[in-house]
């Protein structure tokens, strides 16, 4: 008889067999804690003898479960080519399906969801805070073609507004029309899926894109690098009806075609792989081909970048359970890009920014933590503006 945990089962076995440990210098937790329980090779150990029944699910295989980013920096070690991050959000799923409990941090999260529609314990009303001047933007359904779907974090984290302000500004500089549904946007439960709550997940997922198909858009465009991974893999219908894209894809293509152009800079910038954009989605070119069409600009890659780049700590449920740990690692890349010189690090992801601005302010770090789009922002020339 097959079961939805086969997969898991089978990733464990590999790995029992090989027992190598190939995947844990790289593991993020592991590097801070140097705990086996918490690297990859100790997770798929706890997994075979949960299903195999030798241990009984408790609250120390809970802890384990959720001391994973789910950055999958391991599989680019790992010698059996496991897909271990996927194998661990099943390990969530599974735990919360025999009646073990979401740890107490992530009940908040979720209480939070079935509240507000958001995990930020936000009113539904202040998720068009950001956009103010921007109420003529409402989807028009049957008109608008483009939706930019703005995301929980960057509307309403009130230290990220800057970031969808400046894309809607970087559209409508390159005369790119599109529609938000602000107040009527609703959460795309990325941060359920990571904790492995299948049921309210999949709640929002009906919901969001009934919403979405409501309107008739023919693109989806997000700056946020956890709702782009999830809408474009875990909206199976959706994303083949309607074309999802990043905002650092969209924003390319309007470089490409001339669209969108900048002023040069003399300035030294580092970037920083958000996981969801870059392992989980391979988009490691977009936001470079974006940095160097600054003219004047030199971009200078960090100790370890693109598939192969250091976690910010800040993934998967990490940071709201294990907010020490989750600073470290971040700290972490925040010395690596101080070592490249640039005085810019740059990345495209509400999280990474969270995680990596927290870390910069708590080392006293004078690297200049930006959102891209908020930095291509401040070189971008606009046609609209030079004729007033
Ligand atoms: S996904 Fe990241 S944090 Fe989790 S085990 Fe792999 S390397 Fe470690
Ligand atoms: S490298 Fe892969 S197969 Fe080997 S112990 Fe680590 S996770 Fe298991």
């Amino acid at each position: 008889m097959t079961s939805e945990y086969d997969g898991m089962l089978k990733v464990a076995e590999m790995c029992i067999l090989c027992r190598c440990g190939c995947c844990k210098d790289e593991c993020p937790m592991y590097s801070e804690i140097l705990e086996e329980s918490i690297s990859p090779k100790g997770r798929n150990q706890l997994v075979h003898a949960l299903l195999t029944g030798l241990l009984e699910p408790d609250e120390r295989a809970v802890r384990i479960a959720y001391s994973c980013l789910l950055c999958k920096r391991d599989e680019y070690s790992c010698t059996a080519e496991l897909r271990n991050a996927e194998a661990t959000e099943t390990l969530r799923e599974y735990l919360l399906s025999v009646g073990m409990p979401l740890l107490p941090e992530h009940q908040l999260l979720v209480k939070s969801l079935e509240n507000y529609g958001n995990p930020w314990q936000e009113p539904r009303s202040s998720r068009k805070r950001w956009a103010k001047g921007l109420k003529d933007k409402k989807v028009v359904p049957g008109k608008t073609e483009t939706l930019f779907y703005v995301g929980c974090t960057f509307s309403l984290d009130r230290t990220l507004l800057d970031s969808p302000r400046a894309l809607a500004h970087l559209l409508e500089c390159a005369g790119e029309d599109f529609g938000l549904l602000l107040e009527d946007e609703l959460c795309c439960g990325s941060t359920v899926k990571r904790l492995g709550h299948v049921q309210l997940f999949q709640k929002l997922r009906r919901e969001n894109e009934q919403r979405i198909r409501a309107t008739g858009v023919r693109r989806i465009v997000t700056a946020c690098a956890g709702c782009y991974k999830t809408l474009s893999q875990d909206y199976k219908g959706l994303s083949q009806d309607v074309k999802v894209l990043h905002s650092t894809e969209y924003l390319a293509e309007l470089v490409g075609s001339g669209r969108l152009t900048f002023k040069g800079a003399d300035i030294k910038v580092t970037y920083h792989d958000p996981c969801h954009l870059g392992r989980h989605a391979e988009v490691y070119d977009a936001p470079r081909t974006l940095l160097h069409s600054v003219s004047g600009l030199e971009l200078v890659e960090m100790k370890t970048s693109r598939e192969l780049a250091r976690c910010c700590g800040g993934g998967a449920g990490v940071k709201t359970a294990y907010p020490e740990i989750s600073q470290k690692a971040a700290v972490r890349r925040i010395r690596e890009a101080e070592k490249t010189g640039a005085s810019a690090l740059v990345t495209a992801c509400p999280f990474c920014m969270q995680s990596l601005k927290d870390a910069a302010q708590s080392v006293g770090s004078s690297i200049d933590v930006v959102e891209l789009c908020v930095f291509l922002d401040r070189y971008v020339e606009c046609p609209k503006e030079d004729q007033r």
